[in-house]
């Protein structure tokens, strides 16, 4: 038996969509609902929410004692407002690990708790190469001397504040999505590549008139990157679990932006032997190009369900993704062979 065809023009289409929806943690309620909207068009999908916000599709199978998952985010690193400078500029407090200097000078929207929506850039505090010179190179890329410039007139804490801006509003950095050649660059593909797959898996597997052969829960996560996104949410009765989320590429990695990679250890350990070997023979029996990896500091929303007390086979799978919590990138060859990998696991028993 072979796998059902990818809608490779969907599949890109829909994760554009995606990637430009903004969903910081804590924020991510849009793209929840965006991936809802889009999953209630397959009528054999049962949607819920869960208490956290988020969003479980259950392909339900008769008489399955043993239903199986599939995990991925929609939240993405972002910042909040940490505080509102004399001058009226912000300064932020990160929300995940995003990296200073690669979003110098990128733009950000605040989402203002009143509903509002403003515009501005990430600056260095001294910015200026007139004034400051070589200072202005020198100076460490941190909390401190990061902030967001906003394109609307204030010049002091207190214009800001009438702005409608408070502490604690919700700043996104734009995604800066670009396609070409099969390359899909942008911020956020961690994780939003990875539910555009299972997206693509579950459209390929209805359009071809196909079934799982188990009950499926479909998870989309939305507290991966601060660390506790799916310790709630995963049914008891779940056997296995597959997390599906970005391989690490680079120097030293196994993985690559053209292949999909188990992975085998990461910072939270080693992940379940016996469902990797199933991985592993899926892989090879559909002929999907994988690699296997260890990724250096890196943690997965399965095992936050195993800290959380899940009792699963847990593994991890994703497309290789250049420069992960930066500006990233990956392929379709490696996103197909993922959502392949997917549909291998769900056409399984
Ligand atoms: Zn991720």
């Amino acid at each position: 038996m072979s796998l059902p065809p990818i809608d490779t023009d969907y599949f890109t289409k829909f994760l554009v969509e995606l990637l430009n929806i903004a969903s910081p943690t804590g924020f991510a309620e849009p793209a929840i609902a965006f991936v809802e909207k889009e999953l209630s068009r397959y009528k054999q999908l049962e949607l819920f929410r869960t208490r956290k916000g988020a969003l479980v599709a259950k392909w339900g199978i008769e008489n399955d004692e043993a239903p199986v998952a599939l995990t991925a985010h929609v939240d993405t690193l972002g910042a909040v407002v940490k505080e509102i400078k004399h001058t009226g500029r912000l300064k932020l407090s990160r929300i995940g690990g995003i990296q200073w200097p690669s979003v110098e000078t990128e733009g950000v929207w605040v989402f203002t708790s009143q509903g509002g929506k403003i515009r501005g850039s990430v600056l260095i505090d001294n910015a200026s190469g007139h004034i400051f010179g070589q200072a202005g190179t020198d100076t460490p890329r941190n909390d401190d001397h990061m902030e967001v410039r906003l394109d609307v007139r204030t010049t002091s804490e207190q214009e800001t504040r009438e702005l409608g801006i408070n502490i604690g509003d919700c700043v996104a950095f734009d995604p800066r999505v670009e396609v070409t050649n099969g390359f899909v660059r942008s911020r956020f593909l961690d994780d939003k590549a990875c539910v555009a797959n299972l997206v693509a898996a579950i459209k390929s597997m209805a359009d071809a008139g196909l079934s799982p052969k188990r009950t499926v829960y479909f998870h989309i996560s939305n507290y991966e990157e601060v660390g506790h996104g799916a310790s709630a949410g995963i049914p008891s009765e779940v056997a296995e679990l597959v997390t599906v989320d970005m391989a690490v590429v680079g120097a030293g990695q196994e993985s690559d932006e053209f292949s999909a990679t188990l992975c085998i250890k990461d910072s939270g350990g080693v992940y379940h032997e016996g469902l990797n070997k199933k991985m592993r023979a899926l892989a090879e029996q559909y002929n999907i190009s994988y690699k296997t990896d260890v990724y250096p500091f890196y943690g997965s929303d399965g095992e936050a369900f195993w800290r959380a007390g899940g009792d699963v086979a847990l593994a991890l799978i994703g497309p290789g993704v250049d420069a992960s919590h930066n500006y990233e990138r990956a392929h379709i060859d490696g996103l197909n062979a993922t959502t392949n990998w997917i549909m291998a696991f769900l056409l399984s028993d």
